[in-house]
């Protein structure tokens, strides 16, 4: 990612643009309005001088995915690209997904080593079949990150996410096809996706 060299008066002056393909170009106050090419190919339209302040501001050096689809949601550089993310196929409607930025992994299935004891311990007539789940307050809950992005999806494929509302693995799959919301699920292995429909 690009980062502004040279003299602080240089940096003062540089500004970050996220990309849709999760990548970010470095501008100067002079391309303001102007198209910047990225990496992948992409034109990168950019604000007047004014917007390109606010975003610095608002921190236009981003650490982590959440900080740079929050950028770009301010941009209005999402929902990304023109295609469904079922079909490929051109489409202009969108569904919302709330994601729950939870950086703790997610609960885990049944551990081998504890089912085996517990058949040897028991004879098999009990079977320990799942790990506790990990605890959470409501406060905790509450305190961890959320954010709403909308991913394109044709109007025909709608019901099928409805219905597949709580399949995490086919959301996180469908999600990925988007290279920051691909980097958002990795950066947090216990995201949970609420589709908002
Ligand atoms: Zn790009």
């Amino acid at each position: 990612m690009g980062i502004a060299k040279g003299s602080p008066k240089d940096q003062r002056n540089s500004y970050i643009l996220p990309c849709e393909c999760g990548d970010a170009i470095t501008v100067v106050a002079s391309d303001a309005g102007e198209q910047s090419p990225c990496r992948c190919g992409r034109d990168i339209a950019v604000p007047p001088l004014s917007r390109l302040r606010t975003l610095n501001g608002e921190g236009a050096y981003e650490s982590s995915a959440l900080d740079r689809i929050r950028s770009m949601l301010a941009m209005g550089s999402l929902p990304a690209g023109h295609n469904c993310a079922i079909s490929n196929q051109p489409t202009e409607s969108c569904i919302e997904f709330e994601v729950i930025c939870d950086p703790l992994d997610p609960p885990a299935g049944p551990s081998p080593f504890l089912v085996m004891a517990s058949l040897l311990l028991t004879g098999g007539r009990m079977i320990i079949w799942r790990i506790p789940e990990r605890k959470r307050s409501q406060e905790e809950w509450d305190a961890l990150e959320r954010i709403r992005i909308p991913l394109l999806v044709s109007p025909k494929y709608h019901k099928r996410i409805k219905r597949r509302a709580k399949d995490q693995d086919y959301l996180r799959e469908l999600l990925a096809i988007v290279p920051v919301y691909a980097r958002l699920v990795r950066e947090y292995p216990g995201a949970r996706v609420v589709p908002v429909v």
